[in-house]
């Protein structure tokens, strides 16, 4: 199942072609049992699967592009990782951590995935980021049980001003990554189930055509469920909360010369069966 924020409305995404998607409107569809609100849907996540899973409905939609908002538009928390996968670690010269550094963008950054973001000053970076979006809520969850606990899957870009994120004499990575735009999301939210492998999907990122990121998920430090176990031995996790599981090597920072995103920039971020999101960059 993917669900997507159609225009602020919640919409299954029925069937996809090569410019063309149609989705279901879930409020007109389910005669007003689930809300139109996006956020909903992960509030009653187990119903509102069990309904999708067989809904026939003739409530469709044409799916624009330009009327995609955050699939997760308001979650109550935030998460993202720092260092968690290797290479990046290293190019950042901040190895050693025992586990990887958690802090938060806050929610007002978040954005769709087509989104125009505007360019503040100092050094904006790229940082394409597999996001796990929370269903049912989580506290002291195991392991092997932390995917019960995912909704789905879904792409973003942790943008990041490196000047004053790493401004002496502490760094300031929660503010440094929230300035409004720097965390869009999207397409769409997708279950886990429509994934050749949850634990091993390709990720890459390109600037204005050009690949500077390409990994795969299953380098993460940290994955998925790990995460899940970690987090949720210390916050309770609450439906429709988000995690930004950190990004791989090639950022721009750690670049000789170093490189960051001017006016005019074109981000491309994707992920392996879930799709790509583009951003664009204004003085
Ligand atoms: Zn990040």
């Amino acid at each position: 199942m993917r669900i997507a924020n159609h225009d602020g409305r919640l919409v299954l995404v029925s069937a996809s072609g090569e410019d063309t998607e149609v989705g279901v409107d879930v409020e007109t569809a389910s005669g007003g049992k689930f809300s139109a609100d996006p956020q909903a849907a992960y509030e009653n996540w187990d119903q509102f699967r069990d309904w999708a899973a067989d809904v026939r409905a003739d409530a469709s939609v044409t799916i624009e592009r330009a009327l995609l908002g955050p699939p997760v538009p308001r979650p109550r928390q935030v998460f993202a990782i720092g260092l968690n996968y290797r290479e990046h670690a290293a190019e950042s010269k901040m190895t050693g951590a025992a586990v990887p550094p958690t802090f938060t963008k806050f929610p007002t950054c978040l954005t769709g995935p087509y989104a125009r973001v505007e360019l503040p000053h100092g050094h904006v970076d790229w940082e394409v980021e597999l996001v796990a979006v929370i269903g049912p809520a989580a506290r002291r969850v195991s392991e092997s049980r932390a995917w019960d606990h995912i909704a789905g899957l879904t792409v973003g870009q942790d943008l990041s001003e490196r000047v004053s994120q790493l401004i002496p004499p502490a760094p300031q990575f929660s503010l440094a990554k929230s300035f409004p735009g720097f965390g869009p999301i999207g397409p769409a939210v997708v279950t886990p189930d429509e994934l050749p492998d949850r634990d091993d999907l390709a990720i890459w990122c390109e600037l204005d055509g050009e690949t500077v990121q390409d990994a795969r998920t299953s380098q993460m430090i940290l994955n998925v469920p790990q995460l899940v176990a970690h987090l949720s031995s210390v916050v309770t996790l609450m439906p429709g909360d988000i995690i930004f599981t950190g990004t791989p090597s090639g950022v721009g920072q750690a670049r000789d010369p170093q490189r960051f995103i001017t006016p005019g920039c074109a981000l491309v971020s994707g992920i392996e069966g879930l799709g790509q999101i583009e951003t664009k960059f204004v003085a």
